[in-house]
């Protein structure tokens, strides 16, 4: 053999063990939720193998009220309650419960002196629920079917030309949004106001013309309020809910308290897409993927065109991800049951209260 030959094998050889260890994740971060109860790792973190999660079998399932059994003979994990017996073979990829067998995607295997295992497939086996949230990195695992994760689009400033199209698009994916409307527009643009009312979206007020309401006196402050949810009753036949949206987020004790005194909680967001900054369908689609979690409340404008293109693609892959698209009255009321009248929820950008 030559040099040069030698030289190649070792070559593939490092190259191998690179490329292997580079697949291979230590994810201390990785966090694994049974009944709502974290489970807690002491000996070995889950690992991420291929994107794919593989968590130390014995502490999950002992969560889970199974007894395990590791045979290092065989290889095998036998795990075992009332009701069933799994069995996984380190390196197999299948498994078996109660002895009919089931695909694994990814084989068990023994690291740090774990028998570390994906859950997915065995814990649907044995009618276990099980949900993986990227953005708090965490496996959610219940006994009872999990509710699947919901998020609130909202669109402040229009409504305008735009919000046809993103009407259009809700329309297509069954899907519900909130409107958060400026009072003199809801006049110019009555049609598109009744349709988006008509098909399940929420419209609520942004006040009549985007006034900054920490430079206004208690009347005014009022006056803006007051007059929005009058003219989107007045069109839409309904009531606005009792939250609005101060423009830019921004409130003072003044705004509060006029807010309490007519009755109105403040619904801020916790996902700002800044799609007023980028005009970018793209960045404000990667924004709201990467960043999208359960119970997150989106910030948009639906009085640009790149919102609008980034919305033909956000509501399917949202979709397309488990989320449900839900008004935010049905969101806040899961999440927080009822609002209390001069309360912010979302970000807060107060100026008389300690920032965040
Ligand atoms: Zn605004």
């Amino acid at each position: 053999m030559t040099i040069c030959r030698k030289l190649a094998i070792v070559c593939t050889f490092v190259l191998f063990a690179v490329l292997s260890a580079a697949v291979s994740v230590y994810a201390h971060d990785v966090r694994v939720i049974v009944n709502e109860e974290e489970v807690l790792f002491t000996k070995q973190p889950p690992v991420i193998i291929d994107g794919r999660t593989l968590v130390p079998a014995r502490e999950v399932f002992e969560a889970l009220g199974f007894v395990s059994h590791w045979n290092s003979q065989t290889g095998r994990a036998i795990l075992l309650n009332d009701e069933y017996t799994i069995v996984i073979t380190i390196g197999r990829m299948a498994f078996t419960t109660n002895g009919t067998s089931h695909l694994l995607e990814i084989p068990a295997q023994v690291i740090g002196g774990s028998t570390m295992i994906p859950l997915r497939a065995i814990l649907e086996s044995i009618g276990y629920h099980l949900r993986w949230d990227n953005v708090t990195r965490t496996v959610i695992i219940s006994s009872t079917p999990l509710r699947a994760p919901m998020v609130a689009l909202t669109f402040d400033d229009g409504p305008s030309l735009h919000t046809e199209r993103i009407l259009d698009v809700l329309e297509h994916y069954n899907a519900r949004a909130t409107f958060f409307m400026l009072g003199y527009r809801v006049e110019r643009h009555r049609n598109t106001v009744i349709r988006a009312a008509n098909m399940g979206n929420e419209i609520a007020g942004h006040t009549w013309t985007h006034s900054h309401l920490t430079r206004l006196s208690a009347a005014e402050i009022w006056e803006t309020i007051e007059s929005t949810s009058a003219i989107i009753m007045n069109v839409t036949g309904n009531p606005p809910p009792r939250f609005y949206r101060p423009p830019f987020g921004l409130t003072n004790n003044t705004v509060r308290y006029v807010s309490t005194q007519m009755g109105y909680s403040i619904v801020n967001w916790d996902l700002d897409t800044l799609d007023w900054r980028y005009r970018n369908a793209d960045t404000i689609y990667r924004t709201i993927m990467d960043e999208i979690t359960d119970g997150s409340v989106i910030l948009l404008h639906d009085i640009h065109l790149t919102t609008a293109m980034a919305i033909e693609r956000v509501v399917p892959s949202l979709i397309a991800q488990g989320f449900r698209l839900v008004t935010l009255s049905e969101l806040m009321d899961y999440f927080y049951g009822e609002l209390e009248p001069g309360r912010i929820y979302g970000r807060v950008y107060d100026d008389d209260l300690p920032h965040e």
